[in-house]
């Protein structure tokens, strides 16, 4: 047989994932290593979600509700009455909103460095990705952004932004959306982290979508949870390109579980600020960071050769050099548990 794959595949390397933590601590012959790699939330989900999470366990020889109503209402709980679709991960509602809007060969709009994850998967759907560089600084011009989105169905933007840290003005994303006309995903992965709120521009335009996660700061990476806001046009397109029972019932449970959970919440965002400025402080290169982790310059090394040294020293950080538009020599530093966050101060202190 002929062994065909796409091109968009042949040539690619895909998404960038962490060392396994086991694997590192094994090389190294030590119990535990920092995982600061991933931005997830070092603590384990609520007890309500485990609880709910167990007892929607008992009915899983069902399909999973269709529309994700308990999840939904959660939302509207959580944020007040908004329109929500949901998926597996963030991820999975980004894949879907690139299916619903864009036709294979046209342009989806990137702004970079960022996130990989919107330009593999519109790359994967046949689209044309068309990069905005940020400024030396990270900030985002908003009037470049708007010339590299003419004739745009669909571009992103992600804020804070995954890896610089840095958020785009709300001014500056109210600037951009009305000076495009396709639609602005608006990645608020990390919002929670910040002091910035960019739901009431929902109400005003119906060319965003506002995407989140519950791999964050509530602490679900594992069972794959995503959503965003939507305009109400939006809203049944998305349901008819979406893969049936994306996001499955247990997860679905763990997730309205947690968002009821508020004090758990509020301890992670104290956690994360209280080391955040305290990585400023300590650290002269540190980038100033609205979401749970830090950018570092580690120059003169490159943020592979820092990576490694700080790998030995049982400290899992990220590398940046995967990050197209970037320069060489960044890491990114997820805030993780007290004892993590030590080690870490110790470890590129003496690197
Ligand atoms: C982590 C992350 C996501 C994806 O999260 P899921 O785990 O797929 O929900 C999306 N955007 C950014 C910027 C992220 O860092």
């Amino acid at each position: 047989m002929q062994r065909w794959v796409r091109a968009c595949f042949a040539g690619r390397t895909g998404y960038s994932y962490a060392k396994k933590a086991e694997e590192v601590a094994r090389e190294l012959g030590i119990d535990r290593v920092a995982r600061l790699a991933s931005n997830e939330n070092p603590r384990p989900p609520s007890p309500a979600a485990i609880e709910a999470a167990t007892a929607a366990l008992r009915t899983a020889n069902r399909y999973p509700d269709e529309r994700a109503s308990v999840l939904v209402e959660a939302l509207r709980r959580y944020h007040g009455d908004y329109r929500f679709v949901t998926g597996a991960g963030m991820d999975g509602v980004i894949e879907t909103v690139i299916r619903t809007v864009v036709e294979p060969g046209e342009t989806v709009v990137v702004s970079t460095p960022t996130f990989s994850f919107y330009a593999l998967a519109a790359t994967a759907h046949g689209a044309r990705v068309v990069t905005v560089p940020r400024r030396e600084d990270f900030s985002v011009d908003p009037a470049g952004f708007i010339e590299a989105s003419r004739g745009a169905k669909l571009a992103f933007l992600c804020s804070p932004n995954n890896p610089t840290g840095n958020s785009v003005p709300p001014e500056d994303v109210e600037e951009i959306l009305e000076g495009t006309e396709g639609l602005l995903f608006l990645d608020n992965a990390y919002v929670d982290f910040a002091d910035i709120d960019y739901r009431p521009l929902m109400r005003r335009h119906e060319n965003l979508v506002i995407g989140r996660t519950m791999s964050k700061i509530f602490a679900l990476a594992g069972l794959r949870v995503g959503y965003a806001f939507v305009p109400e046009w939006l809203e049944p397109f998305y349901h008819r390109a979406a893969t049936p029972f994306a996001l499955n019932s247990v997860s679905l449970a763990a997730a309205a579980g947690a968002l009821g959970d508020a004090e758990r919440v509020r301890e992670t965002r104290d956690h994360v600020r209280r080391w955040r400025q305290r990585f400023l402080e300590e650290i002269p290169e540190t980038y100033s960071s609205d979401a749970n982790f830090v950018m570092i310059d580690v120059t003169p090394l490159s943020g592979d050769e820092a990576t490694e040294r700080l790998a030995a020293k049982g400290v899992l950080v990220r590398s940046c050099t995967s990050f197209p538009g970037l320069g060489n020599s960044y890491i990114r530093v997820s805030i993780g548990e007290d004892w993590e966050n030590v080690r870490f101060l110790e470890a590129i202190e003496n690197l």
